[in-house]
């Protein structure tokens, strides 16, 4: 069951502030509070969506389309794409996920190494 009161869906109701990079009707994107680069953005869809599990399973095509469409255009709008970034979703317990809200992380900024 999705959680309406984790920290995501705050700050996509106002409730909690963020610092905003993006945002449009379906889409928020804002900096992690505690980055792990240079340049660390979390892209959340403002639908009810527990996980990357979640939304794969229960948004229709063109919503996912739309999504990872318009993450592209914010890593490019961001400035990464020459030098290259990072696209990271947890999912679950072993994925490490700690809000229970489909976001995906943009990174860059610097050579991020291995896994
Ligand atoms: P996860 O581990 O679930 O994939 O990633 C959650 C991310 O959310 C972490 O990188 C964490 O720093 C970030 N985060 C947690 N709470 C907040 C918050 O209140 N504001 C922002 N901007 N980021 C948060």
């Amino acid at each position: 069951m999705y959680d309406n009161n984790n920290i995501f869906a705050k700050i996509i109701s106002g409730e909690i502030p963020c610092k905003e990079v993006y945002q449009d009707e379906k889409i928020l994107a804002f900096e992690d509070v505690a980055p792990a680069a240079p340049t660390h953005v979390l892209v959340v869809p403002k639908g009810e969506y527990i996980s990357f599990d979640d939304f794969m399973q229960n948004a229709n095509a063109e919503q996912i389309a739309g999504f990872f469409a318009k993450t592209r255009q914010i890593a490019s709008d961001l400035g990464l794409v020459a030098d290259g970034y990072r696209i990271v979703m947890n999912h679950g317990k072993n994925g490490n996920q700690t809000v229970p809200h489909f976001h995906v992380h943009i990174l860059g900024g610097k050579q991020l190494g291995g896994l």
